[in-house]
């Protein structure tokens, strides 16, 4: 058997789902590991330490967002792809207490899940393009160790929030549209629109508080304005 590209835990309790899921991860190299309900799933993500897990939101014994938000609280940022029915919840789901990394709406084809695991895993274990460190405005950021303090202080990210803020940091001033972000930062081009990154966006806003750096740019996008 060849060598994988690193065991993905896929949390479903739809077993069509699950299969096909299992079939394109397997052909693209992945190990897979299926659990279908969220208690299992949880369990399974703790011992297996999976490169990433594809969530699913409503599942039985214990639903996606708690399995989500109970890694997230011990300090457990495997890069989570949350599966959803309903357009809607995206915003719960990648909440600012949830830490999911990115979502994808039922039903999707598999090419597209496998497209998005890769794109969460090259964010979480590569360092973005221009590695050192930036600061601006009280924000340190440092692209080595991925670590970003405000004013001295330790401020917690997800890689996808660090990603996105490392993006707009690493040229202050320019105006970053929406898909230019989405195609930077998350590696793939709008097809289902651009919430994620007005959702990414708003976290990492509520993050800093009064010393936000990111503005909006009516019509256009984001920017971090210089000092
Ligand atoms: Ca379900």
């Amino acid at each position: 058997m060849s060598e994988t590209k690193g065991l993905v835990v896929v949390v479903e309790d739809e077993k069509a789902i699950s299969d096909m899921l299992r079939m394109y991860l397997s052909r693209e190299g992945f190990g897979v590991h299926v659990e279908a309900d969220g208690a299992a799933g949880l369990a399974a993500i703790r011992s297996l330490r999976p490169v990433a897990v594809i969530l699913d939101v409503g599942l039985p014994t214990m639903d996606g967002t708690q399995v989500c938000r109970e890694l997230r609280a011990t300090g457990d940022w495997t890069p989570i792809l949350f599966c959803t029915a309903r357009d809607e919840e995206v915003d719960r789901i990648l909440g600012l207490e949830m830490g999911g990394d990115d979502y994808i709406t039922k039903p999707f084809s598999p090419r597209e899940v496998v497209a998005r695991i890769k794109s969460v895993m090259r964010r979480t274990s590569g360092l973005p393009e221009g590695s050192g460190k930036v600061s601006l405005n009280g924000i340190e950021l440092d692209s080595e160790t991925r670590r970003v303090t405000l004013n001295g202080e330790d401020v917690t990210l997800t890689a996808t929030e660090f990603d996105l803020l490392a993006h707009l940091m690493s040229k202050p001033g320019r105006v970053f549209t929406r898909d230019e972000l989405l195609s930077h930062v998350w590696g793939y081009s709008s097809v289902v629109g651009t919430r994620t990154v007005d959702v990414h966006v708003a976290q990492l806003r509520a993050k800093f508080g009064d010393a936000n750096p990111i503005r909006t740019v009516r019509g256009v996008g984001y920017s971090v304005d210089k000092d």
